[in-house]
């Protein structure tokens, strides 16, 4: 086996968490950090041999102040006031503030927990019945019981794939060695020192470990070594990119990001991003995602072959459907499916913990998590660097969750 070298911190995982952790880490710090992890494949998913991909080989993802559970806005928030930042400091712009819309019936779950959002966190937004989201969006279709909160500011999507390469790029500028390999086990030495052996047969030695694996992080065993099991519920995702005509492009230039909770049918419930170039072709695309009627479990030994693969044909139809029901124009012409992943933990927070003195683990996006993954991973950082907890919501929100019959050593 061949040594890679010694560092203080390993990061595992260049994803939305690691790379985010690895930015904030190395500006808190003067020690030596790597982010250890592959890079995304280039060419058809399909073709690639690699045992583990990511949720952020995408390029939209919808970003806002409010969210669904109490601690979301706060760290929406935080992020979102830091990408202004990022991008000067890497030269990569990720942020396009186009705004985001909230849709749903007025006496819905969805747009009353969103309402109470932007009372308690003070967001900017306007709520307009559906006569006014016509007249605002005139290509949208709305049942006149429905209202849509409208975030103007600090809303729209983030470009995820430059995301992570802004936040990696500054961790590189600021010292952090950056290795493209896969991790295939962790074992903790009687001194406590830590062994990563990656897949090509090189290993790393480090004092502490970040393990920022996403939804594969189940895949390889590597909490092994501490006889412990991840609660991670993953679920595979189904988006469906229509490539948009002239007319629509036209139309839908100032289209909004948007969440529409149908309240009739569950498998209605969506999300929509404006079209967006996802490929240097010069060719836009809307994309369009499901809720949680099509978020089906997914076992870890069958991950890569869903990600090989195009989605759910089922939730292809149905998404299909809405999106005729929302924007009935004849702005779409082809369309392709493509499939992801989502890590769900049992508080629907991210886990941001210690396991044992030297292993913090940072995963559990819970589907929503890109937009505000600069905060998390500055919350892992302080994590790593101190004893005790640092931060202004309590460690209880993060904790660690183990598969049932297991508690935290
Ligand atoms: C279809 C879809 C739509 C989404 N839409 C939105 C949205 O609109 N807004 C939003 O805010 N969020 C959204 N999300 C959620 C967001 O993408 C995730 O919350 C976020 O990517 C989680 O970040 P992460 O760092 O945990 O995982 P990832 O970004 O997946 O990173 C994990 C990294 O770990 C690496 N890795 C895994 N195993 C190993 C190993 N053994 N060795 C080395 N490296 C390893 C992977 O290669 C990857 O680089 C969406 C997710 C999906 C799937």
């Amino acid at each position: 086996m061949i040594s890679a070298g010694h560092f203080d911190i390993a990061i595992i995982g260049p994803g939305c968490f690691g790379s985010a952790c690895a930015y904030h880490l190395t500006k808190l710090c003067n020690k030596k950090v790597c982010l250890i992890g592959p890079n995304e494949p280039q060419g058809p998913r399909s073709d690639s041999k690699n045992s583990v991909f990511a949720s952020h080989y995408d390029t939209g993802r919808i970003t806002c102040c409010s969210g669904t559970n109490p601690v979301s806005p706060r760290l929406n928030q935080r992020s979102i006031n830091r990408y202004r930042e990022i991008e000067s400091e890497s030269g990569i712009s990720f942020f396009n503030p186009v705004g985001f819309i909230a849709i749903g019936t007025k006496d819905s779950e969805f747009i009353r927990v969103t309402e109470k959002c932007l009372d308690q966190f003070k967001i900017e937004a306007e709520i307009l019945d559906s006569n006014q989201l016509t007249d605002k969006f005139p290509y949208l279709t709305i049942p006149s019981n429905y209202v849509g909160i409208y975030q103007p500011e600090k809303a729209g999507y983030i470009d995820i794939r430059r995301c992570v390469q802004a936040q990696i790029k500054v961790a590189q500028l600021q010292g952090c060695i950056r290795i493209a390999e896969i991790v295939e086990s962790i074992v903790e030495n009687k001194d406590g020192k830590l062994k990563i052996s990656t897949e090509t047969g090189r290993y790393i030695t480090a004092d502490k470990i970040v393990l920022a694996t996403g939804a594969f992080t189940k895949c390889k065993d590597l909490m092994a070594s501490w006889n412990r099991k991840l609660d991670l519920d993953v679920r595979r995702e189904t988006t469906v990119k229509l490539q948009v005509n002239a007319k629509g492009l036209q139309d839908l230039s100032t289209m909004p990001s948007l969440i529409y909770a149908d309240a009739t049918e569950p498998r209605h419930v969506c999300y929509i991003l404006p079209p967006i170039k996802y490929n240097d072709d010069g060719v836009y695309y809307l994309k369009i995602g499901h809720g949680l009627h099509y978020s089906k479990k997914i076992d870890p030994e069958n991950l890569v072959q869903w990600y090989h693969g195009s989605g759910d044909p089922d939730a292809e139809t149905s998404l299909k459907q809405i999106l005729k029901k929302l924007i009935p124009h004849d702005y779409f012409t082809a369309s392709k499916c493509d499939s992801c992943a989502i890590a769900r933990t049992p508080h629907r927070s991210p886990m941001i913990d210690k396991v044992g003195n030297n292993v913090t683990i940072l995963v559990g996006g819970n589907g929503g998590s890109a937009k505000s993954c600069n905060e998390i991973g500055y919350i892992g950082a302080l994590n790593v660097l101190h004893r005790k907890w640092h931060y202004d919501i309590p460690a209880s929100v993060f904790q660690v969750c183990y598969e049932e019959n297991e508690s935290k050593l």
